[in-house]
């Protein structure tokens, strides 16, 4: 099938495919749209079933960053990379040279970072091959680093703001929150979770995650095909996409879903599910933008972490906004969130056609 028939195909600008014989590296890069700017998105690397799943996760998480970078007003566009992991393709040094010669060969079109399997570590290596790159470490106060304790924090403070909205409670004290999966976003919200008090139950399929979990903090472990499904007040998915779907929604049994995993809508239609069901979703690409605003003031360079506190910091204004017009409109959260991004888009791209426009009228 070409990807121009693939059902996730969204008039993305461009789908790049790598492969590097000597390290196994094969890669795919889809440039959504950079409308608003080069397009910024993380890397992942994961197991797929094979590459059209991959190709489906890069269709599909580019347009997640468009959309994302739109709402949070930094100027980039949306693009993702995906790695293929196999055994045929361990993570090592060559491996990370070559996706960052990948990633270099763009030219600055798309602009990476950590996602799901990839470490800053990783992101070092990249860094050696590409400038297009953010996520690095940062010494004395400046934005950058790791981006999922940031990430973390916005979606704890969006899992408050959505508590004080749908449930009325002062802030997540006594609530009990689910968390699925435990990684880098997962554990660092769990932390925050139990510091304001709330009850924690969670969810891995990598039992070294959540032995990690267990040591630092009091929660109580549940079998990852369980922990959508628990008796909770919300539910933190922080692990992959794809799993609120008609088959899911019925059983859940949480008032809210608000975690940082990117897609976790099957499809928009499950935001109807979930509202006719009195579930309030905080959209993904919005109450987890704390992670790209950090990589984005680092990338910028001149920022400082204040300022990424005080963006990220924002992020609850924002999903009130959505949570407010969804009820009033009688319309689900996700609809409002994306009709709110495809205006920016849409404005962000006539300005800079004018301003491009003035600018060759003056040359
Ligand atoms: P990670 O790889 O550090 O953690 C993901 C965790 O989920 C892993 O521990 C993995 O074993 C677990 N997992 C996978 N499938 C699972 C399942 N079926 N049930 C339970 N656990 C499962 O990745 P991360 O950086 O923490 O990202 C988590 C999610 O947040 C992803 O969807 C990612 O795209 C999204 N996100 C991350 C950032 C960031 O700053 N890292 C920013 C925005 C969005």
């Amino acid at each position: 099938m070409s990807v121009f028939d693939h059902p996730e195909f969204d008039r993305h600008e461009a789908v790049h495919q790598f492969h590097d014989s000597d390290s196994g590296l094969r890669a795919i890069i889809a440039v959504h749209s950079t409308a608003l700017g080069p397009a910024a998105g993380g890397c992942r690397r994961w197991q797929y079933a094979d590459s059209a799943d991959a190709l489906t996760d890069a269709l599909r998480l580019s347009r997640g960053m468009t959309y994302k970078n739109a709402v949070a007003g930094l100027p980039f566009g949306g693009g993702k990379a995906v790695i293929l992991a196999g055994d045929d393709a361990p993570k090592s040094e060559a491996l990370f040279a070559a996706y960052g010669r990948a990633v270099d060969s763009l030219g600055g079109r798309y602009i990476t970072a950590e996602d799901v399997g990839i470490s800053v570590a990783d992101m070092r290596h990249v860094a050696q091959q590409t400038r297009y790159v953010s996520g690095l470490p940062q010494t004395g106060g400046s934005a950058g680093g790791d981006p999922s304790p940031w990430t973390a924090l916005g979606v704890f403070l969006g899992i408050e703001a959505a508590a004080r909205f749908h449930l009325g409670t002062a802030g997540v004290k006594g609530l009990r929150v689910a968390v699925q999966g435990v990684g880098n976003v997962g554990l660092n919200l769990c932390q925050l979770l139990h510091e304001a008090g709330a009850e924690l139950l969670v969810a891995d399929v990598n039992l070294q995650h959540i032995e990690r979990a267990r040591e630092r903090l009091p929660v109580q472990v549940v079998a990852p095909e369980e922990i959508l499904f628990t008796d909770v007040d919300v539910i933190a998915p922080c692990a992959l996409g794809n799993i609120l779907t008609p088959a899911s929604i019925p059983q859940l049994q949480a008032r809210i879903v608000a975690g940082g995993a990117n897609n976790q809508l099957g499809g928009e239609g499950d935001g109807d599910l979930l509202r006719e069901r009195g579930i309030l979703y905080a959209p993904d690409f919005v109450i987890n933008g704390g992670g790209i605003i950090s990589a984005a003031y680092e990338y910028l360079g001149h920022s400082t972490e204040a300022q990424v506190r005080g963006e990220v910091e924002r992020i609850p204004e924002r999903l009130r906004a959505i949570f407010f017009e969804a009820r009033e409109s009688g319309r689900s959260t996700n609809e409002i969130a994306n009709a709110l991004a495809r205006r920016l888009v849409a404005a962000g791209s006539a300005a800079n056609t004018h301003a491009a426009t003035e600018g060759s009228d003056a040359a």
